[in-house]
């Protein structure tokens, strides 16, 4: 979480960690508030307001035990070490100075027991608005792209398919991934509007590619799904863009599906009814998945790559993808092996019967450019033809 960590870094006050700079910053709070009270005449010609500042700060930045320390410190400097009044040398009364020490100590130890506690909300409050100011920012400047990951037939081959997945290409941190910053902005309003352009330009990019058969999936957020305006928005990308609804695969995670599952049904049966087909991505990774999937309007079961990856090192993992491929063929729907990352996976997959597979191994995600260069060489054209002959047996069969 590239972005968010950085916009904690700039939170500052959240971090309990004690500083030097952030000693150094209380110290020259206390030493101006002591300049600041000779300067002016003494205890006697300004009440010393300035001591609250070094002591809050400390109260919310180091909690308790540094606010009391500070507030001894604060009263020890504007009491006996300021005189009432600096040009006749009179020294402050002690029930004067120890009144206010007790004021002092009071304050901090307050902030620190009511205020400190909201801080973490408060810094991430602020965290998500500055990006989501810089995400609105980022689809103005046009520092967003769609980058594009196939999805083989299973066995090595051909092309079926792409996912478009974001990149955020940050003028300051170079290309970031959608990992590094989808999250984060799925907990805020922006999510709409990049979700949107994800859409319009996925259906755009797919509507341009030569093979009339491969489809793109677009993933899609928990907050998206629980949109009412979502089937309009998806409607609209397909006829701007004159893609066939059969073209277009929304992902959506289980874990999205498995938090609010009623409505997740209804939003994915009208899409289904479009004519939109419907993956779950990361099965495997919630919970009670045997318990929900047969309710899912779904076409297809993305198994997560942490299953994948721990082929032929875990029995068990065989057994779950087989599981899986099962429970899949049983409910009429296919699978795709996510994250393949070495040779030796993609026949085990294919005898295990997955459908589908998408990982490093075959080609890493690539900009919009790339992958249409690669649709347009001959040997990924001839392997389309293949798969399209495959598919329309397929069709036929059923
Ligand atoms: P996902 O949908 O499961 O996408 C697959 C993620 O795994 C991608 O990361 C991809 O780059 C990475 N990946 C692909 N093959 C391999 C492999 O062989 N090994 C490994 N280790 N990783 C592989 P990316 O692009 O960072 O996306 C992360 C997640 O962010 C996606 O997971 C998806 O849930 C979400 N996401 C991506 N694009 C969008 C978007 O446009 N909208 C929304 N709402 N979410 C998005
Ligand atoms: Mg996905
Ligand atoms: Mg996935």
């Amino acid at each position: 979480m590239a972005v968010a960590d950085a916009a904690q870094r700039t939170a500052g006050l959240s971090s309990g960690v004690p500083t030097r700079s952030a000693v150094a910053f209380v110290v020259v709070l206390l030493g101006a508030s002591w300049a600041a009270s000779w300067l002016l005449g003494g205890a006697g010609r300004v009440v010393p307001h300035w001591y609250y500042f070094p002591i809050l700060f400390t109260a919310l930045r180091f909690g308790h035990a540094g606010a009391l320390v500070v507030a001894l410190a604060s009263g020890l400097l504007a009491g006996p070490l300021t005189p009432q009044l600096v040009s006749e040398g009179l020294a402050q009364t002690s029930s004067e100075w120890l009144t206010r020490t007790g004021f002092f100590v009071a304050v901090g130890q307050i902030a620190a027991v009511l205020m400190r506690p909201a801080l973490p909300w408060l810094a991430a409050e602020a965290r998500r608005r500055r990006l989501e100011r810089a995400a609105r920012g980022a689809l103005a400047a046009d520092e967003l792209e769609l980058w594009f990951q196939p999805v083989l037939r299973a066995g090595g081959g051909p092309i079926v398919g792409a996912e478009a997945l974001l990149r955020w290409q940050h003028p300051d941190r170079g290309t970031l991934t959608a990992g590094e910053f989808i999250a984060e902005l799925e907990r805020t309003a922006a999510i709409h509007d990049v979700g949107d352009w994800v859409l319009r330009r996925a259906c755009e990019h797919a509507a341009s590619w030569p093979d009339e058969d491969l489809w793109v999936a677009v993933n899609v957020s928990a907050v998206e799904l629980d949109s009412a305006a979502l089937p309009g928005r998806i409607a609209r990308a397909l006829a701007t863009s004159g893609l066939p609804a059969s073209r277009l695969c929304l992902e959506v995670t289980e874990t999205t599906l498995v938090e609010q599952l009623d409505g997740s049904i209804a939003r994915l049966g009208e899409l289904q009814r479009m004519g939109v087909r419907i993956a779950i991505d990361d099965f495997g990774t919630g919970y009670s998945s045997l318990a929900y999937v047969h309710r899912l309007p779904a076409d297809i079961l993305k198994i997560d790559r942490s299953f994948t990856a721990r082929l032929g090192e875990q029995e068990q993992s065989e057994a779950i993808i087989g599981g899986v491929v099962i429970l899949a063929r049983t409910l009429g729907l296919e699978t795709v092996a996510e994250g393949v990352e070495r040779a030796e996976q993609v026949p085990w997959l294919h005898e295990l019967g997955c459908d589908m597979t998408q990982g490093y191994h075959h080609h890493h995600p690539m900009p919009a450019g790339a992958f249409a260069a690669l649709l347009a060489s001959g040997e990924v054209a001839g392997r389309l033809d293949d798969d399209r002959e495959r598919r329309r047996e397929r069709r036929r069969e059923r």
